[in-house]
């Protein structure tokens, strides 16, 4: 079907066809559509002439983002996905992208096609606003029963708005980042009040997390309407939002997340569009009670998704010994969709931009083994994870690596991904002393 080889049962069929940006190890970072185990270079095949009539801001996919892509809005990226999919299955095609008309072959397209594991791959968008919302109820009771045990697991809030805080743009993390461990106040062992210790954090967790990225951004004083919520949103990523608990519990009362967050948050490389995603749409959970009428909307914004977490210790990996997947958990019964996080963002009139980011919260099952977070795993400890190398986990050790792992469907069945986003931690002696 294709004359870039797709193996069977790959993440990426021509059905798929998700964009992300990055280089060949040239430093040139540019936009790619991910076929199979190949990438295509879409800069490339817009000055071959194959994505000409579009409609395509000039130049577009040679930008070190896919913003002005985005900015162009739905009509422009169905168009697209339509001429790409020709042209995957052309082989005249594939002669233009080789050496133009005169052809040497479809096996010689002079560099648009690599290997994706060759590609440096980078945070597809330039975010200028980050948000993460807090939207799975296991997890939003979980966390409420960690951090406030003499209290109400589930503040009455909840069920009313997508509860969500301000993350920060700015250290948004690339697939295979290095997360240094950060330093900060935390309490004493054993004491709740008093002199806070101030150090690296002792607690360093992962949050398993959906992104969804704005096409089409909003001016200020114009809320999105939740039925427009389609023609602003353009897809979804894999986002690990790295949590320190230890300064998080110390500071997040009364303003919320703030140093135990923003020190990193990692991003998948490629964007999956909500067009290609359509078939795997479906009902979210009921809402009790009815959410208010700029919350609400017939149209079904949950998505069949399965998501995974891995874990892999240093000395796992100096043993060869393959990682262990820890948490397996599906997205379809997330209790606030992304239209309804949109709506609920600009209801007071914020604005919004194309390539802006807004993730899930913690994807989290009822459960054992469905939690999206360490500290839930583990419940703060009370249960450590073996892994092969006869350690145990609470939480990460320097050196570890986590891979989140995503696609759509049920939890056999593979072949349309999310891909994957890791990161490693590394040592830090702590920016403060
Ligand atoms: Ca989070």
């Amino acid at each position: 079907m294709s004359w870039i080889p797709i193996p069977d049962g790959s993440p990426f069929p021509l059905a798929n066809l998700p964009l992300g940006v990055g280089h060949p190890g040239d430093g040139r970072p540019r936009a790619w559509v991910a076929v199979g185990d190949s990438a295509l270079d879409l800069a490339a095949a817009d000055a071959a002439g194959l994505l000409d009539g579009l409609g395509l801001p000039d130049d577009c996919f040679g930008d070190r983002d896919l913003n002005r892509y985005l900015a162009a809005g739905p009509e422009v990226w169905s168009r697209l996905r339509v001429r790409l999919r020709e042209t995957l299955s052309d082989g005249a095609a594939a002669h233009r992208l080789g050496s133009g008309d005169d052809g040497t072959g479809p096996n010689d397209v002079s560099g648009a096609v690599v290997p994706r594991s060759e590609l440096v791959m980078a945070v597809p968008t330039t975010v200028r606003d980050y948000v993460d919302f807090y939207s799975s109820i296991h997890h939003a009771t979980n966390l409420g029963r960690l951090f406030r045990p003499d209290g109400e697991a589930l503040l009455p809030n909840w069920r009313r708005i997508p509860i969500g805080y301000h993350g920060r743009s700015a250290t948004l993390v690339a697939d295979g980042a290095t997360i240094r461990r950060p330093a900060g106040h935390r309490r004493a062992a054993g004491a709740d009040d008093g002199e806070p210790v101030v150090g690296p954090t002792h607690a360093l967790d992962i949050e398993l997390e959906v992104g969804t990225v704005v096409g089409v951004g909003s001016k200020i004083g114009q809320p999105i309407a939740i039925e427009d919520a389609g023609r602003h949103l353009y897809g979804l990523c894999l986002v690990n939002d790295w949590s320190a608990r230890d300064i998080q519990a110390y500071e997040y009362q009364p303003l919320g997340p703030f140093l135990g967050k923003s020190f990193a948050t990692s991003v998948s490389p490629w964007l999956v569009s909500f067009e290609a995603l359509e078939p795997f749409r479906v009902a979210p959970p009921v809402q009790d009670p009815p959410p208010a009428r700029y919350l609400w909307t017939g149209t079904p914004w949950g998505f069949d998704l399965h998501l995974e977490v891995w874990l892999e210790s240093a000395t796992m990996r100096t043993a060869g010994t393959a990682p262990v997947c820890i948490s397996r958990v599906g997205f379809a019964d997330m209790y606030w969709t992304p239209a309804q996080q949109l709506a609920h963002m600009t209801v007071n009139g914020a604005a919004t931009s194309s390539g802006d980011l807004f993730a899930s919260g913690t994807v989290s099952g009822p459960d054992p083994g469905t939690e999206g977070s360490l500290i839930e795993l583990t419940w703060r400890g009370e249960r450590p994870i073996e892994l092969p190398d006869g350690t145990t986990r609470t939480f990460l050790e320097d050196g570890d690596r986590v891979e989140l792992r995503g696609w759509a469907g049920s939890e056999r069945a593979t072949r349309f991904g999310l891909g994957s986003v890791t990161g490693t931690i590394e040592a830090g002696e702590g920016a403060v002393s």
